[in-house]
């Protein structure tokens, strides 16, 4: 039977009042000709009863695809009946769609970040440091390492960092201070991943990197953050000659894999790429 829309899309978490998700989808929904909308279903982390019911309507076909955010990414992983080898892998999801009857979480944050990278003039491989130790860190370590990467580690907190090394085989961690780096010899590094919140708006004077140690001398910095758009690490890397981007490329690559799932699973395909029409929309905002 062919799908005959609207594709009902959404997103659940709490808060979302600042999530670009609508504008990226809508202007995706656009971009390819589709019917649809992309709904915002905020439910607070005392509400898990509302999130089983969400899923129930995702089971029903009366939603076709949600993005799953803070703080529901891995509290909704026992409600799912598969998980694709990258969710596996990070445990946490940020896409849901069903298979036939299967409710899958994916998690395209990964396959988005390499996607965006490999688009940069970066190297290809060697060693990187990405720093921090929360759900975006964990899906930036499993794009590195699955492509061949040496990934070390730096975190505030030994603990998370600790578990992620467990994980993930051959992980060097340590403390996100400037002894710790020192220590490590960030020299080698030629790709520095700032996956931490720190830079963000409105703390737009802080960088995650630790006073009085110079950024290594050939490494791509690559932010996360996008707003500002040159954070301060950006800023930094700039003023020392090295070359940088930040995480806009990501946030339209993982949002763009996301619809393509979401298409996909209502037998449909997509008739154009949407990153474009994504980018462009989120830019004027
Ligand atoms: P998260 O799970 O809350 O993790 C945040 C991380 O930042 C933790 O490791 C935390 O360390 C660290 N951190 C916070 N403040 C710090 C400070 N002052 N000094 C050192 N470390 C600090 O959040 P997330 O989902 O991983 O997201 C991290 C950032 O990536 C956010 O800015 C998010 O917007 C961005 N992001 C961007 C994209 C994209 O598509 N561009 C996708 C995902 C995430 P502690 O554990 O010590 O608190």
């Amino acid at each position: 039977m062919t799908f005959s829309g609207p594709l009902l899309l959404g997103l659940t978490g709490y808060p979302l009042q600042h999530s670009l998700s609508p504008v990226l989808h809508t202007a995706a929904l656009r971009a390819c000709g589709l019917e649809g909308r992309y709904d915002l279903f905020p439910i607070a982390p005392d509400r898990i009863q509302d999130l089983e019911l969400l899923l129930v309507r995702l089971r029903q076909g009366k939603l076709h695809g949600l993005n799953v955010t803070i703080p529901h990414k891995q509290v909704v992983l026992p409600m799912l009946d598969d998980l694709t080898p990258s969710a596996r892998m990070i445990r946490a999801v940020n896409t849901l769609y069903m298979n036939g009857s299967r409710l899958v979480g994916d998690n395209t944050d990964a396959p988005g970040f390499l996607a965006d990278l490999q688009r940069q003039d970066a190297p290809k491989s060697g060693e990187a440091l990405v720093l921090g130790a929360g759900g975006a860190a964990r899906a930036v370590v499993a794009a590195l390492q699955s492509n061949g990467w040496r990934v070390s580690l730096a975190a505030r907190r030994s603990e998370p960092a600790f578990l992620m090394q467990a994980e993930f085989p051959g992980l060097r961690v340590m403390p996100l201070t400037s002894a710790g780096l020192a220590a490590w010899q960030p020299a080698s590094a030629v790709l520095i991943v700032n996956a931490t919140s720190v830079g963000m708006a409105p703390h737009i004077n802080e960088s995650p990197w630790p006073v009085g140690i110079p950024l290594p001398a050939h490494a791509f910095v690559y932010d996360l953050v996008y707003n500002p758009a040159e954070t301060a690490l950006l800023k930094t890397a700039r003023q020392a000659g090295l070359v940088g981007c930040n995480g806009l490329g990501m946030l339209v690559e993982q949002a763009a894999l996301a619809f393509e799932r979401w298409v996909g699973s209502v037998g449909l395909t997509l008739p154009q790429a949407p990153q474009l029409a994504m980018l462009q929309a989120v830019k004027i905002q």
